[in-house]
């Protein structure tokens, strides 16, 4: 079954063979799919023929979004820590426990239907691959049924445990990293892809999440870390030490730090909407791109400190605040989520990728930055077929 999407008034592919600019744009394309795949990529008029035909109306098309960072299995929310944070109290990694709390009385199909009522949010927002963390179980059982419920739904499923020290372990972090190490990790990890650790002030230190990470990597688990969100610290050099896909945060940074992150396959993810959500200072992409770093952005969606599913508010904020280019934060939320997963098979429409891609209600990706808070997704493919039909 082949399908032509005609009269595409702006194409970004992210294929520099294809088009022009990091994006590879292409003016007047269209787009031909072929079961899951995309199968033609070229001029409106030289298109061949397909069994049905989708007409774009000179409407822009981007390659599906890629959110590599969200934190999906949990219960309950956390709104009335976000009233008391917009009256001046300060965002601590120590808000996770009232989350813990309420995720451990939940059932798998509670835990289930939350997971998915927020990726039907991310759906509607353009996004069309999304990773998902564990983290607000904290026991063996916990940890490991949340994983259980979210390898239904996504391949992108990491290990968490390592979030915050849970209540009962309060004095003891060694006891924690070792219930970690010794019974956790082998019971996830038929349900997980990745290992993940909260290396921060008042989360893990470095040598703990070197002891955790290896240990995940020892039993098959690929690393990844969320580092240097509250202050800095040496969470991001740890990553480029053991090949992490993915620093994430990466708020505070210094020139050593952004040499390493250049020297290695390890990709910098930001996360706009917890600087947004946290009120805090935003870090500065700039000096990362000048440095060659590869850049992801994603939502970081979580109760406490950014619940948003929305791509297109992130990309937004970061063209804002964190000094993207607007074809650096589109990359940056396709191409470079894609990087931060070591996928390559989705974050571009290149000849051979998966059919992923999004029809905007907008004439060009710029719209994305141009019109905070609108909602331009048209009609969103996955793997070939329309996973959600919005404002036209
Ligand atoms: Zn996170």
């Amino acid at each position: 079954m082949s399908v032509v999407i005609t009269n595409i008034g702006s194409l970004v592919t992210n294929d520099q063979n294809l088009g022009f600019g990091l994006l590879g744009e292409i003016e007047n394309a269209s787009v031909v799919i072929e079961g899951s795949k995309i199968a033609w990529v070229g001029p409106s008029g030289q298109a061949p023929a397909a069994d049905s035909k989708i007409d774009a109306q000179g409407k822009a098309v981007i390659p599906g979004f890629v959110d590599s960072h969200a934190h999906l299995l949990f219960a309950g929310d956390r709104a009335k820590e976000f009233q008391a944070r917009m009256k001046g109290e300060k965002y601590s990694a120590g808000g996770i426990k009232s989350t813990v709390a309420a995720t451990r009385a939940a059932t798998d199909q509670e835990l289930e239907q939350n997971m998915l009522r927020l990726v039907r949010e991310m759906t509607r927002s353009g996004i069309t691959t999304f990773e998902t963390k564990s983290g607000y179980g904290l026991t063996v059982d916990d940890e490991t049924r949340a994983l259980a419920v979210a390898a239904k739904h996504t391949h992108e499923t990491t290990f968490l445990g390592a979030h915050v020290l849970p209540e009962e372990y309060s004095g003891n972090p060694d006891g924690y990293v070792a219930l970690i190490v010794d019974q956790m990790i082998p019971a996830v990890k038929p349900h997980a892809k990745w290992i993940d650790v909260f290396c921060d002030r008042g989360a893990f230190t470095v040598e703990q999440a070197r002891q955790i990470l290896v240990a995940g990597k020892a039993q098959g688990l690929l690393p990844r870390i969320h580092a240097n969100q509250l202050e800095h610290g040496g969470g991001v050099k740890l990553a480029v030490e053991l090949d992490c896909a993915s620093a994430d945060h990466c708020t505070h940074l210094d020139d050593s730090d952004i040499d390493a992150l250049a020297n290695s396959q390890t990709v910098a993810t930001f996360v706009p909407g917890a600087e947004f959500s946290t009120r805090a200072k935003y870090p500065d992409a700039r000096r990362l791109f000048d440095a060659g770093v590869s850049v992801a952005i994603a939502t970081d969606c979580n109760p406490g400190s950014s619940y948003t599913t929305s791509m297109p508010f992130c990309i937004a904020v970061a063209i804002r605040d964190m000094h993207f280019s607007p074809e650096q934060a589109l990359w940056s939320a396709t191409m470079g989520g894609a990087k931060a997963l070591r996928r390559s098979d989705v974050g571009h429409l290149s000849i051979g990728a998966s059919a992923d891609l999004t029809i905007l209600n907008a004439p060009s990706y710029l719209h994305l930055g141009y019109r905070p808070g609108v909602d331009l997704v048209s009609t969103v493919i996955k793997a070939g077929k329309i996973s959600y039909e919005g404002n036209k």
